[in-house]
């Protein structure tokens, strides 16, 4: 009768544990599996109970005043039984112990005295056949619906993320707070692979970090099997310098859409422990982030292509036109347009090779974008001529903009394979509205400055 109630308590504290609305309304207290435990030892006038697996971890009831080495007998044979799944009963003088198990859950009672009938142990070990299964029950529904909390947290921060920039930042904060380790999200593209996000917790030097192919992380991403490092290999290879020790180990699991590897999300630090639950949200966030990852990766690459130039990752001339179009034909602020283009470049090309020439190009291309602030725009407008809107800024301060630039190509030469080349740059430059009125006449009053400086011997800055 009362093992009945105990096992009735059972099912019904783990189903209503996960619903607490119900419960209120229903008005008995949740019953925790220690407790059920405890009801069921109870119920047959047990001295003291086990239980073992999952994320109980280890129970005991009533053990304090038992000799010790009884306790410790009664918790091996509950231990046993959670490995063999079989029933286990052992008779000392003073005590009887019943046990069953499945893999990996299991529990045990201890009995009174030596004499029990078969009949009796036998409705013990169904009794604690039902507990096990209502252990692995519970668990499997608190895995579901853990998982399901997970994607719909992960949903809700991504809804709010249209961009793929947003939801790596999403995702790296969901991991940290799951796995408390620090977390880092490396997206591909094309060929590339690339530290997109990384948590509060996580070292900001990684943010943005292009990851070689040697590293383990790429590893993981080229074959789509999780990598873990241990000692002292970095994750990342030989990125960022000076990292602590701790942190360059970790793990990195790859993130799939289907059968294509989107990216990795890696977790810094000493690995996870035997802590089910953060391994089953993780898996849940794994599992989520992948598919929504492609989606935006693509809008992201699509919107790239449109307005970036593949070369140096400046913006395209497009990009230009839109960004000059965009500030009104009669804007009230002054602006600056500049022209600039490599001296004699075929020759360039000629003597140490195209890739030589693609190589300067990027190099000029930083430089440019080192020499300007942020609001400006710097395009790659042609072949080997490259364009600098500079919104706001009058003919005096365009003209020192320009001169930086030419100084700084002058001054740093391209290194190629060891081979020092030097580089000169001719820029012209067209100012509204003083002296060009019209925002719409800039770009070919640029051109014509640039031509002069051509003319006047190249490595110099002409105005219209
Ligand atoms: P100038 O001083 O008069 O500007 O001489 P230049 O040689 O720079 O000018 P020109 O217009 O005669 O030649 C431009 C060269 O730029 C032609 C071409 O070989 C090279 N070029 C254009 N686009 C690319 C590119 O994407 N990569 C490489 N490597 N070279 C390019
Ligand atoms: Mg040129
Ligand atoms: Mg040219």
């Amino acid at each position: 009768m009362l093992a009945a109630a105990g096992g009735a308590a059972l099912a019904f504290g783990w189903t209503i544990r996960w619903r607490p609305g119900r419960l209120r309304r229903r008005g008995p207290p949740p019953l925790g599996v220690g407790e059920v435990l405890d009801l069921l030892r109870q119920a047959y006038s047990a001295t003291a109970g086990w239980g073992v697996g999952g994320a109980v971890g280890h129970l005991e009831t009533g053990t304090q005043e038992m000799d010790p080495d009884r306790r410790r007998r009664g918790a091996a044979l509950v231990q046993l039984a959670s490995v063999d799944g079989r029933l286990h009963v052992v008779r000392d003088p003073e005590a009887t112990f019943v046990a069953v198990g499945d893999f990996p859950y299991a529990a045990g009672l201890a009995l009174p005295g030596a004499r029990h009938p078969t009949t009796v142990i036998d409705e013990i070990a169904g009794a604690l056949r039902r507990f096990v299964a209502g252990m692995r029950v519970a668990e499997e529904e608190n895995a579901v619906s853990r998982a399901r909390i997970v994607a719909g947290r992960v949903s809700r921060l991504v809804a709010g993320a249209v961009t793929l920039e947003g939801i790596a930042r999403a995702a790296v904060e969901l991991g940290e707070q799951l796995t408390h380790r620090a977390v880092a999200l490396v997206v591909t593209t094309g060929d590339r692979a690339q530290i997109m996000a990384v948590s509060a917790a996580a070292d900001r030097r990684l943010s943005g970090l292009e990851l070689s192919p040697e590293s383990p992380v790429a590893h993981a991403i080229a074959t789509g099997l999780p990598v873990a490092t241990r000692g002292p290999e970095d994750l990342f290879g030989l990125g960022v310098p000076g990292r602590r020790r701790s942190e360059r180990a970790g793990i990195a699991y790859p993130l799939l859409d289907g059968d294509i590897v989107v990216g990795a999300l890696v977790l810094l630090g000493p690995p996870l422990g035997p802590d089910v639950a953060a391994l089953e949200d993780l898996g849940a966030l794994l599992t989520d982030l992948g598919p929504r990852l492609a989606a935006l990766r693509a809008v992201h690459d699509a919107e790239r292509r449109a307005v970036v130039d593949p070369l140096t990752g400046l913006r395209n001339r497009r990009e230009l036109e839109r960004a000059m179009a965009a500030y009104g034909p009669r804007a009230s602020e002054p602006a600056t347009l500049v022209y600039v283009d490599l001296d004699h470049f075929k020759r360039l090309n000629d003597t140490l090779g195209h890739p030589a020439g693609d190589a300067a190009l990027r190099h000029v291309a930083r430089l440019l974008e080192t020499a300007v602030r942020d609001g400006d725009l710097v395009a790659r407008i042609g072949g080997e001529e490259f364009a600098v809107w500079l919104p706001g800024t009058p003919l005096r301060e365009g003209m020192e903009v320009a001169d930086r630039i030419r100084r700084s190509v002058a001054e740093k030469p391209l290194t190629w394979t060891g081979t020092v080349y030097p580089l000169t740059t001719s820029c012209g430059l067209a100012c509204y509205p003083q002296p060009i009125g019209d925002l719409l006449n800039l770009p070919a009053a640029a051109d014509a400055a640039l031509y002069r400086a051509k003319q006047g011997g190249r490595n110099r800055v002409e105005r219209a």
